[in-house]
């Protein structure tokens, strides 16, 4: 497995790797768990080369944010890497990856203010140029994201599309815990209690799914339901519980057709996500 921390260096890596086909790009910043793992193999399946890369970038966190505590470890995510059959991980510091502070940035409209954008400004348009640039410099002809993080997988794909990227973004289920909870680098900062508590945001998604399923059309009421329930978890401290419509992530009067259901809570230090999709004949 090669070890680029260049951008020249894994530009010369993908052009000799080119001639044996395609190359699959899987974006990460690292702290490697079981589903960064399954994206790697998801990649391999379609294209002969695997790229990682690894990079926690600092545009997409705001000022108060965990930039400086997110957790890293680069011996084990290569080691992980190189297990799972990787060809080659990119793994550029700051420095390479802004040399200047940007002059650009990607800002994908509207799609970036609901939901974790209206939490979170600028981390959609943080994540969309970081993207762009990697896909710049690696030229991949697959990209692999995670459903866990649903909103900048739509967000991403419709960049694809304004900006005519030659590539196709494809797509990983959420792998979760045996008890519901999504992976993600973040459990690290829960405690005992707080991993316990946190299984109540896959339980408010199970709940509001079911309720939908026996009948329930009121987006109102599905919102309420996962409210209540996350309300209902002392050591959860409730961001969002909402419906929208996919792909575009529009509102939703009517529940019919491709929807989302997102939920964020935080759980001390750990600010957590989760989402389902659900198709509703009209
Ligand atoms: P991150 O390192 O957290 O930025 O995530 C890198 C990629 O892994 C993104 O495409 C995420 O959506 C994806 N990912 C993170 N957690 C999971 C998970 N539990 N299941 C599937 N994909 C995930």
């Amino acid at each position: 497995m090669e070890v680029c921390q260049t951008i020249a260096g894994i530009r010369e890596y993908v052009r000799r790797a080119r001639e044996r086909g395609a190359v699959g790009l899987v974006p990460t910043m690292g702290y490697f768990h079981e589903g960064h793992l399954t994206l790697m193999r998801e990649a391999a399946k379609v294209c002969p080369t695997v790229v990682v890369s690894i990079f926690v970038n600092p545009l997409q966190f705001g000022p108060t944010e965990d930039f400086r505590d997110y957790p890293r470890d680069s011996e084990r995510d290569l080691a992980l890497a190189r297990e799972t059959g990787v060809h080659a991980v990119f793994m550029p510091d700051t420095a390479e990856m802004y040399p200047l502070s940007p002059a650009l940035y990607v800002e994908v409209e509207r799609m970036d203010t609901v939901l974790c954008g209206r939490s979170r400004p600028g981390h959609f348009r943080g994540v969309a140029t970081v993207v762009a640039k990697l896909f710049n410099i690696v030229r991949p002809d697959s990209a692999v994201f995670g459903q866990k993080d649903a909103q900048q997988l739509q967000i991403i794909r419709r960049m694809v599309r304004d900006l005519n990227f030659d590539l196709e973004v494809r797509a990983v289920p959420t792998v979760r815990d045996s008890d519901g909870l999504a992976l993600s680098s973040r459990n690290i900062y829960l405690n005992a209690e707080q991993r316990v508590a946190a299984t109540v945001l896959f339980r408010s998604l199970e709940t509001a799914r079911r309720a939908i399923q026996s009948g329930e059309r009121s987006r109102p009421a599905i919102e309420k339901i996962m409210v209540e329930t996350i309300s209902a978890e002392p050591l959860a401290e409730l961001d969002y519980a909402s419906v929208y419509r996919l792909p575009d992530l529009e509102p939703v009067d009517s529940l019919d057709g491709e929807l989302i259901l997102a939920v964020a809570a935080r759980f001390g230090k750990a600010r957590l996500i989760d989402n389902i999709t659900m198709r509703i004949p009209g």
